[in-house]
């Protein structure tokens, strides 16, 4: 005797079976190892909200690539059609294009703050940092405006354009009356 939930209609079900199959565990292919990193799940991983196909970018040639369906997560087939057909929708968004536009809140290093300790370049989901002559530079073009960077620096040398400390805490001021 099986006894359960029907999902869709919340009522509670038994059934007298002569034999029970379950569904076996899934498990992500080798290959979701070697996408976007500095996570313990073990399917590939999207950016964060909102973005629920755009693939996170952890390193430069993942940039531009999208995800659907059970290389995300186990799902069922609409949500994987649904789930393909935005991935698909978004490239041809990109391909159709004779110019790519990038959002212009970016990373900025105060150079003269910098001393090239590193830090940043270590937790930039986007691997857009990178050190040159004992200072950080930005790769604006993988850079998604996180503020990973500026959360991290103790010299608060990196700063997002147009959303810098001073302009956040501004913002937190007029929001509480201040
Ligand atoms: S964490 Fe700050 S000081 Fe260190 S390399 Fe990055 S910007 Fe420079
Ligand atoms: S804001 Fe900083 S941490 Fe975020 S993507 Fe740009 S450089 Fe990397």
């Amino acid at each position: 005797m099986v006894w359960g939930v029907d999902t869709l209609t919340g009522k509670d079900i038994e059934i007298a079976a002569d034999m029970v199959v379950l569904a076996q565990a899934m498990r992500p292919s080798t290959g979701a190892q070697d996408w976007p990193r500095s996570s313990s799940w073990p399917w590939t991983r999207t950016a964060s909200w909102p973005k629920p196909i755009q693939a996170a970018a952890g390193r430069e040639r993942d940039v531009g690539m999208f995800l659907a369906g059970a290389a995300q997560a186990p799902k069922d087939i609409p949500e994987a059609v649904a789930q393909a057909s935005g991935a698909a929708s978004k490239a041809v968004t990109i391909l159709s294009q004779d110019r790519l536009f990038h959002s212009p809140t970016v990373a900025k290093v105060i150079s003269n703050l910098c001393t090239g300790c590193g830090m940043c370049v270590a937790v930039c989901p986007y691997d857009a940092l990178a050190l040159k002559d004992g200072k950080v530079t930005v790769n604006e073009v993988l850079c998604e405006g996180c503020g990973t960077c500026t959360a991290t620096c103790l010299r608060s040398a990196i700063q997002v354009k147009n959303l810098t400390q001073n302009q956040v805490a501004e913002m937190i001021n007029a929001c509480l009356g201040g």
